[in-house]
């Protein structure tokens, strides 16, 4: 293609609302641009590596053997409905009325939808199990979209639903979608982890998650380096403590803290470790007041929290509103001595016969000395931390936590019986009984794959494609674009690579300067140069971007100098 001829409205300044690189290059390599918070339009070179992911993701999908469907992205409440989605999914669905006033909702994601179509379509054993695949527009209301595409509103999703007779049949098919998974981002050239996941509202028992490393990523993975395993910190897994014997701890006593509320004020303050502290959250679940107590140098892991209380929703009170749900309270100073009124969740690191200091429940007070089962007891005592790094592996006798970051890309669960058996999707077993399939499903992110490979692939002057998502894998420049005989050169060289490569000819009459800047900050891998050389002694320079390695070259060295490194 010529660039003469392609819309790539480059840009040199940063744009203003792009917080992370990738955002920030998509947008001034001209290949996004947005239309509202969380909507992007797609310009010719976003598209193009858009469309070059998705290529690969439907080569290896296939490849796998599933099939590709398309489903429509306008979803009848009725099917949201029978699953029971409808009134739990949240503000993240975007629900609409056709003009019959009849409800619909934009899919964020088609579990139902494919579920509706099996059942019409498969009747026995014979036709299972099948993998069902698409490419397709999602819509949620992401209360913070940001990051570009990583976090849009509307985005594209690879969605595949695989339906099976048994537990054994899922597995196989699990194990080949997480094969096929490993295949795609390998292809892309991209460092990734698979990491052991919370199965979410999507629910199910089992599932992981790809995820893409690189600092800026939202997730964070713990891993270890020992054993191998690794976990997203919202799933990951910690070992009980080792409780010390029974010892003589002096009686609890209040002592004066005036205006030391957090932790660190406190620790500070008082010269001990914040896990000497013992921090006091105020809970909402499902509408009832919790009190969660954990060790002062951890985080609530609120994915746990909820599955140990069984709800759909945990929230921090807001501080302003803690005197309203614990009278008599104050925000900074509560503590679980002496409170009846409200169960108590107890995080399982904290320690027995070990003294702790808490909030004394009153302005300016604090009690130390206060210990578990002596001053203060829990209705639940449970893991409901976050891992953090140097915690003991709790897979390996011998490994601790490292934490990194990384971006999810893909996601695979095994949901079960949950939708067939709520949407009535039987299959009829070899004995003649109606059984409900057991489902999996498999989702890809292509715009937040495509945004993460920026990510890790970047330098000062722009994007540094790897060579399998690039718009283009070469480019010539044709560094000045009014002299008869570079553009002759160029036009001779297009053709001998064009239909070899994907080649991009720089023809514009821009300057050479410009040409340079441009075709580095759009990323293309291999950059042919029709400059000074040519003009001495009849040889084209070609650049590496990501080493920034010149060859220099007579015309016909090119084919084959390129066929080598592409
Ligand atoms: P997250 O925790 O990041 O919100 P999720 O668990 O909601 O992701 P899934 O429902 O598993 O995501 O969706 C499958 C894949 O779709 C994700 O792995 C991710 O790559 C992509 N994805 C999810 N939400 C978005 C979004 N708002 N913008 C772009 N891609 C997304
Ligand atoms: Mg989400």
């Amino acid at each position: 293609m010529k660039y003469s001829q392609l819309l790539i409205p480059t840009l040199k300044e940063t744009p203003k609302d792009a917080e992370v690189v990738s955002h920030q290059l998509m947008v001034r390599a001209g290949m996004i641009r947005k239309v509202a918070a969380g909507l992007y339009s797609y310009l010719p070179l976003g598209l193009r590596v858009i469309r070059k992911f998705e290529a690969i993701v439907r080569e290896e999908m296939n490849q796998s053997g599933a099939q590709e469907v398309f489903l429509p992205s306008v979803i009848p409440g009725e099917l949201w409905q029978e699953s029971g989605r409808w009134d739990h999914y949240g503000k993240e669905l975007l629900r609409i009325k056709d003009r019959h006033g009849n409800e619909f909702c934009y899919g964020p994601t088609h579990e139902e939808v494919i579920t509706d179509l099996v059942r019409q379509t498969i009747r026995s054993y014979r036709e299972l199990p099948v993998n069902l695949y698409q490419i397709q527009t999602k819509f949620r209301d992401e209360i913070r979209p940001r990051f570009g595409l990583m976090r849009g509103r509307e985005f594209t999703m690879k969605d595949a639903y695989s339906f099976h007779t048994s537990w054994e049949s899922l597995d196989t098919t699990y194990d080949a979608m997480r094969d096929t998974y490993n295949a795609i981002f390998n292809r892309c050239g991209l460092k990734f982890k698979m990491v052991q996941a919370d199965s979410g509202a999507i629910g199910g028992n089992f599932s992981a998650e790809f995820m893409v490393l690189a600092q800026t990523g939202e997730d964070a993975i713990i891993c270890c380096a020992s054993c191998g395993y690794a976990a997203n910190v919202e799933a990951a897994e910690l070992v009980g403590p080792e409780h010390p014997k029974s010892q003589v701890i002096p009686v609890a006593e209040a002592i004066e803290t005036p205006g030391k509320k957090s932790v660190a004020q406190v620790s500070e303050f008082l010269n001990i470790l914040p896990s000497g502290v013992l921090k006091t959250m105020v809970y909402q679940a499902d509408g009832q007041t919790v009190l969660v107590v954990l060790p002062g140098d951890r985080e609530v892991n609120e994915i746990k929290l909820k599955k140990v209380l069984k709800c759909e929703t945990v929230g921090l009170v807001d501080p302003a509103e803690v005197a309203k749900k614990l009278p008599g309270n104050h925000p900074g100073y509560i503590g679980p001595v002496g409170i009846i009124t409200v169960p108590i969740i107890l995080d399982r690191s904290v320690l027995n016969n070990t003294p702790y200091v808490v909030g004394g429940n009153a302005v300016g007070i604090h009690l130390q000395n206060t210990v578990v089962g002596r001053d203060f007891s829990a209705q639940t005592v449970a893991d409901v931390v976050n891992a953090a790094a140097g915690d003991q592996c709790s897979h390996c006798d011998t490994g601790v936590y490292e934490i990194h970051r990384g971006i999810e890309t893909g996601h695979i669960f095994k949901l079960g019986t949950k939708y067939s058996e709520a949407m009535s999707c039987t299959y009829t077993a070899e004995d003649g009984t109606p059984q409900p399939m057991v489902m999996g499903c498999y989702g890809i992110g292509i715009g937040r794959t495509v945004a993460a490979a920026i990510e890790q692939n970047h330098d000062n002057a722009g994007i540094v494609w790897p060579s399998a998502l690039a718009p283009f894998q070469v480019s010539i420049i044709v560094t000045n674009g009014t002299d008869p005989g570079f553009i002759e050169v160029g036009n001779q060289l297009y053709s001998q690579l064009s239909g070899k490569f994907d080649v991009l000819l720089d023809d514009r009459t821009e300057s050479a300067g410009i040409k340079f800047k441009d075709n580095d900050l759009i990323g293309i891998p291999y950059q042919i140069i029709i400059g000074k050389k040519w003009a001495e002694d009849q040889k084209v320079e070609i650049k590496t971007r990501k080493t920034k390695h010149i060859e220099l070259l007579s015309l016909d060295q090119v084919t084959d100098y390129l066929a080598a490194l592409t």
